[in-house]
């Protein structure tokens, strides 16, 4: 059993009723129903996915432009002339481009012209794209501030524009209004609608249709955030008589998404610690205080804390679901492994699953050798340690399943082979989740089915940001380590230029004489599996052979198998090797505490995660660590200034700047918190953590980044009404029941998730 797809939220009756109701709405009725929209159009308009009235009416405009101003070029230079300092749109046609270099930098211009006389915009960079979007002849509105140039010409700098097809901008039949401007994709364009028609469309179906709505967010919401009703919303998104209408559409849309995605969150949770019973945990304080006693350090505060956090979780009657956040090198393993012994103290059995197998055996060597010392100053009951993973022999892995199902384990770490059909626990009391966000949430859900009602520890080492850990990660507790280890010394950030690597190697060399190993990663650019395995070995003979002859290399690259390179990375922390060459990206978590330098080559090629976890390979001793960002000799010199805060990027800096961003981020903080933070500026949710996977639906309106007011007040409303009517019986919530069942069905299977 997969997903526990739950239903009994809902009476079948109701469902009845309600899909009766449904089927007589004229808005289901199918778009070709509409006006000028025959067989061929309605076709396309399915292949977008929009098959009912319904469907286009909540088909919004991806922007407005506000002809309500616009302007003759004549009465814009009045304006300036006059001192005026505001926005303008002027809607003109090209009449020339010039492209041309100044001081390094290329500069793009374009000559407009609309009946009444001429004006200029100019950027000072991104002239490649831009040469292919102003083409001679074409029709622009062009909206921004506007000055006069030394030459006295009305001059944009980088202005919005928005290209505007030919008949329309000479009937002009939609000035002086604020105009909607659809995505149009190739489906519609083939069947001959472009801007104009579809705007027509819309706008029909919205005068004709528009009353059959049915309101979706409760009027206590609405109050309170006074929010407009369902109706004037919609009207407003597409056709707004003013700026501030557009506003409150937009904003009503951003609450509504926001809160159908925190009710399901709430749900999730709710479920979770209801349908569970879990089961408390005696906390016995022997076997931590002997086992501090065997560590050759002291917790920190930090961690002191989280992990009280954690033990009021076990000792209670709902089973623990809790994140724990900690930067690279925080210390969270040492945490996760004392609330594994609490629960195997209780009798039960705990699992640790880690990303990579070659991190599992890490993990498992180290842990094994803590259980040892702790045996010998513990004694009682020996606490033993077994491994899961892919590619075992089967006699090794038939062995290692019985002792798993004959708790003959008490500590089992693997990869996500632990979700295989063919483990079976026989007690299994806690979950640890390492790197959660590389694991899906229907791979965390397989998991915890493994025992009755395991309590659950999930870490990343990428911190979540406040408003991801409001929404996707909402149904779990937080924990944060905000504190490192107190020996550690700062590592060091340096950007270098590729003409710079002579002295670098030199500086390699001089190290090596202080007793420093060095990581050297090339990022991984080839294809093909034999390309890469040549590029690999090209490195390495360089190096070897030349810029570090008197050096002793080693080389893992991707194409080894996990015992390979655990062969190679032991020989390393051997120190057989001064300097390991990489070609992939150096497994997580791996610890060698005298490697106090990494260099990294193409450093602009890497993500921003991912060079700080690279970063986070190095520091973990009593030394001065060094991370090396080596790089085009143009990004290392370049101009351009991380503005103090990142909340001041532009979306045009960002654009243009994507690469110089990264490497400028990590030589300024060293903050896992600070570079997540600016990753999501950069990459958006979707891709880092999981938010695509996660199996919440996928947010239209809201900024995961901006909106987080938005989010912490729909949480907090839905949050109450799921803990007052859990299942959402109460009359006064049927329109939410119906909503979730008709709308978010899919959703509502992760809601249940058990
Ligand atoms: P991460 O949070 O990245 O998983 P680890 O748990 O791997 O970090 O810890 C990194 C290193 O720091 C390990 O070698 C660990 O033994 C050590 N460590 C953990 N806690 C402390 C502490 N309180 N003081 C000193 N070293 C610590
Ligand atoms: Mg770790």
């Amino acid at each position: 059993m997969l997903l526990n797809y739950n239903c009994n939220y809902f009476s079948l009756d109701l469902f009845l009723t309600m899909t009766m109701q449904e089927k007589n709405n004229p808005l289901n009725q199918s778009v070709q129903y509409l006006k000028s929209i025959g067989p061929k159009r309605a076709e396309s308009f399915q292949n977008i996915g929009i098959k009912t009235i319904r469907d286009l009416l909540f088909y919004f405009p991806t922007r407005h432009l506000d002809r309500t101003t616009i302007l003759s070029t004549a009465k814009a230079y009045g304006y300036l002339m006059n001192g005026y300092e505001g926005e303008l749109t002027i809607i003109g046609k090209v009449e020339d481009t010039e492209k041309r270099r100044f001081n390094r930098k290329e500069i793009f211009k374009v000559q407009f012209r609309d009946s009444t006389g001429y004006f200029e915009c100019v950027w000072f960079h991104g002239a490649k794209y831009l040469s292919n979007l102003f083409k001679v002849g074409n029709i622009f509105a062009v909206s921004g501030k506007a000055s006069l140039s030394k030459y006295g010409s009305l001059q944009f700098a980088h202005p919005d524009f928005d290209r505007i097809s030919e008949d329309e901008s000479y009937n002009m039949i939609n000035t002086g209004k604020i105009i909607p401007f659809y995505r149009i994709p190739k489906e519609l364009k083939n069947s001959n609608l472009g801007d104009l028609s579809l705007r027509k469309i819309i706008y029909y179906s919205v005068e004709n249709y528009i009353e059959y709505l049915s309101e979706t967010l409760p009027e206590s919401i609405l109050k309170q955030y006074q929010l407009p009703g369902i109706i004037d919303a919609v009207k407003n998104f597409h056709f707004p008589e003013s700026n501030n209408d557009l506003i409150s559409a937009v904003r009503r849309f951003k609450y509504e998404e926001a809160f159908y995605l925190e009710l399901l969150v709430a749900l999730r949770k709710k479920n979770y610690q209801t349908k569970l019973d879990g089961f408390p945990l005696n906390i016995k304080t022997k076997l931590i205080s002997n086992f501090l006693k065997t560590l050759p350090f002291k917790l920190t505060n930090s961690q002191l804390e989280v992990l009280s956090e954690i033990k009021n979780d076990l000792m209670s009657n709902t089973p623990m679901n809790r994140l724990l956040q900690g930067d690279v090198g925080s210390g969270k393993t040492i945490v996760a492994l004392i609330s594994m012994l609490i629960a195997v103290d209780n009798g039960y059995q705990a699992a640790l699953m880690v990303p990579t197998e070659i991190l599992a055996d890490q993990h498992a060597k180290t842990i094994s050798q803590m259980m040892a010392k702790l045996f010998k100053l513990h004694g009682g009951k020996e606490i033993k340690v077994s491994l899961i993973m892919g590619g075992q022999k089967k006699s090794i892995r038939e062995q290692k399943l019985s002792n798993i199902e004959l708790q003959e384990a008490d500590l089992i770490i693997g990869t996500h082979a632990l979700f295989e059909e063919k483990v079976n626990f026989r007690n299994l009391g806690l979950i640890v989740i390492d790197e959660q966000h590389r694991f899906g949430v229907a791979q965390r859900g397989r998991l915890m089915a493994k025992g009755k009602a395991p309590h659950v520890l999930v870490m990343s080492a990428t911190p979540i940001p406040r408003t991801l850990s409001m929404t996707v990660y909402g149904d779990l507790d937080n924990s944060i380590i905000n504190e490192m280890p107190k020996n550690r010394i700062p590592i060091k950030t340096l950007l270098r230029g590729d003409s710079k690597l002579p002295d670098i190697y030199k500086f390699l060399k001089d190290k090596k004489k202080d007793g420093y190993q060095s990581f050297i990663v090339y990022p991984l650019v080839e294809t093909s599996e034999k390309l890469e395995l040549k590029a690999a070995e090209k490195y390495y003979e360089s190096l070897q052979n030349e810029y570090l002859s008197e050096l002793n290399i080693g080389l893992v690259h991707g194409r080894m198998s996990w015992h390979e390179k655990e062969t190679v990375m032991y020989k390393f922390l051997q120190k057989e090797f001064d300097v390991l060459v990489s070609t992939t990206v150096i497994e997580v978590g791996i610890d060698i505490p005298d490697a106090n330098i990494i260099l990294i080559n193409d450093a602009h090629r890497f993500g921003l995660s991912q060079l700080h976890q690279l970063r986070g390979r190095v520091g973990r001793g009593n030394k001065q660590a060094y991370c090396i960002l080596v790089t085009k000799d143009e990004y290392a010199s370049s101009d351009f200034k991380l503005p103090l805060e990142s909340e001041f990027l532009s979306p045009s800096q960002i654009e243009n700047n994507k690469s110089i961003i990264r490497l400028q981020s990590m030589v300024k903080y060293l903050n896992g918190f600070k570079i997540a933070e600016i990753d999501l500026k950069l990459r958006g949710p979707g891709d880092i953590f999981g938010v695509k996977q996660s199996g919440f639906p996928e947010l239209k309106h809201v900024d995961i980044i901006n909106d987080s007011e938005i989010i912490s007040d729909s949480k907090q409303a839905a949050f109450k009404i799921i803990e007052t009517d859990p299942h959402l019986a109460d009359a006064s919530n049927e329109m939410l029941r119906i909503n979730l069942l008709t709308h978010y069905k899919n959703n509502l299977k992760y809601a249940t998730i058990a």
